[in-house]
């Protein structure tokens, strides 16, 4: 390394981008360090993937347990302990906060404890300490969004939702997102009255429309209100404690114990003095980088959802990873593709999905287009008085019939897509598709025999 510099790579942010890079930075031997203003492991592990999933689990034993009656079991559910579950929920967290500790002392990375901002473009201030670094990573995530309205702070964000100690009652969710959808029916399956505010029609705007309007009917067929086209002007609080909503149009709607915005999310580089170190950003705040996360300072790099594209964690990951082969490992074109793209949403049902919407390939492919569907009610629940209906999709192309998206929705969706996924990467067709030996009996069986 370069003496003049502490080390040869800095990460700002302990979460998926900044803890991959140094990760693998560290296995070529290179001297870096991580700075984290918070919990080690950032949102994915804290208030984001892991918890979030948790909750999933607990919510999918909660339909499980209706389901046992249909299936010739004595049970009956007697209750659910919210406090049990959260604190279950956060032991394992902070479990994997320890392990990160063990695990980055182990792989000599140095942990920096708080808040770093630029001095110049080699220079860190990290609460009133400096850091020098050859390369920099900038990684800060995201935080979420609260609209500028009266009252909004009497809601709480996804963040808020982690910290609940007791189950809210009645609660209202403002936005159409991952993060909407996916706590609709986790706090709708654990006995909660939910009520979505969506400002248009649809949840889940970019994704193929099967798979919007087959959720939404579940959702709707399970017992969450939907409010779409409104748009929220005012929260207030009554005497009561309780929370009234008022729409644009001025209605009214009261009683809620709980108000959680979900409407996305902003980078999180308040405070962090980019501009010291020259560092662009676009209107929205968002760092853009070339294909090789360079930023348009050239030791500057910046990763994961702070560059603003494809907010998810196995992403963030390898970016990281490819950039550190890059930089270290003389892996001079390695770079991460930001193409398909594989991603499920937790919601009630789960939805899987990667490629392209129909709708987007009929726009870049006109007639080449051929779309395979079908919808069934998974045999899972043909003793059951629930019935979720499982929904799939095959966008192809051309004469080869190049699969190029592929969209399911239904139980098991969550765990059928990855392999898919490879397949698609690897150019399969429709025909390779049902050249391949169904597993039978399961639903992904339909994927590989649709006519
Ligand atoms: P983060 O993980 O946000 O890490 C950034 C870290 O930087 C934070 O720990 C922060 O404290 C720290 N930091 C910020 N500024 C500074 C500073 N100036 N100095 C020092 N430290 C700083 N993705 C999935 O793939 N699957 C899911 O199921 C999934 N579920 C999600 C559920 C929720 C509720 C949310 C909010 C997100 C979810 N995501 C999911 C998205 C995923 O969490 C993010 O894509 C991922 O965490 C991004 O990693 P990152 O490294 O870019 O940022
Ligand atoms: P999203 O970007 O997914 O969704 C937010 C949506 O809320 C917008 O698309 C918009 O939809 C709607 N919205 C925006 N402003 C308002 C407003 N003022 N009032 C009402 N609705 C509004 O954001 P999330 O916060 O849900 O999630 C952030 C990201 O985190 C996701 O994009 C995803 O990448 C990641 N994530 C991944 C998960 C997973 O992998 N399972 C789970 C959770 C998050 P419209 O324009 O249609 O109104």
């Amino acid at each position: 390394m370069t003496k003049q510099y502490d080390y040869e790579l800095i990460a700002i942010g302990g979460g998926s981008g900044g803890l991959s890079v140094a990760e693998r930075a560290a296995s070529y031997g290179i001297k870096c360090a991580v700075v984290e203003s918070g919990k080690m492991g950032g949102t994915c592990v804290n208030v984001g993937c892991v918890p979030k999933k948790v909750m999933w689990f607990g919510a999918n034993l909660a339909h499980a347990l209706k389901d046992a009656q249909d299936y010739g079991f004595d049970v009956e559910n007697r209750g659910f302990d919210w406090q049990q579950l959260v604190t279950k929920r956060d032991d394992y967290i902070k479990g994997i906060n320890s392990w990160y500790h063990t695990y980055l002392a182990d792989s000599n990375i140095d942990e920096i404890q708080g808040f770093a901002s630029f001095i110049d473009a080699h220079t860190l201030d990290v609460d009133g300490k400096r850091y020098t670094a050859k390369h920099i990573v900038v990684s800060p995530g995201t935080k979420p969004m609260v609209p500028d309205i009266p009252g909004a702070e009497l809601g709480i964000t996804s963040d808020g939702f982690f910290e609940l100690q007791d189950m809210p009652k009645q609660v209202a969710i403002v936005g159409s997102g991952y993060i909407a959808v996916e706590l609709a029916g986790v706090l709708n399956s654990l006995g909660a009255d939910v009520c979505m505010y969506l400002r248009k029609e649809h949840v889940l705007r970019s994704f193929d429309a099967m798979l919007r309007e087959s959720l939404l009917e579940e959702m709707l067929d399970s017992g969450i209100d939907i409010m779409s086209r409104t748009q929220l002007v005012e929260i207030r609080q009554e005497a009561d404690g309780k929370l009234t909503l008022v729409d644009e149009k001025g209605r009214e709607n009261s009683g809620f114990d709980q108000l959680i915005w979900a409407i996305g999310r902003d980078p999180n580089t308040e405070g962090m003095k980019l501009d010291a170190a020259g560092i662009a950003v676009d209107e929205q705040g968002y760092i853009p980088t070339d294909k090789f996360q360079k930023t348009n300072v050239d030791h500057i790099f910046a990763l994961g959802d702070v560059t603003g594209r494809a907010p998810l964690t196995p992403v963030a990951i390898a970016a990281g990873r490819r950039l550190a082969d890059r930089l270290y490992n003389n892996q001079v074109d390695r770079h991460l593709d930001y193409s398909l793209v594989p991603t499920v949403v937790f919601s009630h049902p789960p939805i899987g999905t990667v490629g392209l919407t129909e709708e987007d390939a009929r726009e870049q492919h006109g007639e080449a287009v051929k779309v395979y569907q079908t919808r069934f009610t998974a045999m899972y629940n043909a003793l059951t008085r629930h019935k979720v209906q499982t929904a799939m999709k095959l966008v192809c192309v051309g004469a080869q019939e190049k699969v190029i998206g592929c969209h399911v929705i239904g139980p098991g969706a969550d765990e059928m897509m990855q392999g898919f996924a490879v397949a698609i990467r690897m150019g399969a067709t429709k025909k390779d598709l049902d050249d391949t030996i169904a597993i039978h009996p399961t639903s992904s069986e339909e994927l590989v025999t649709m006519r």
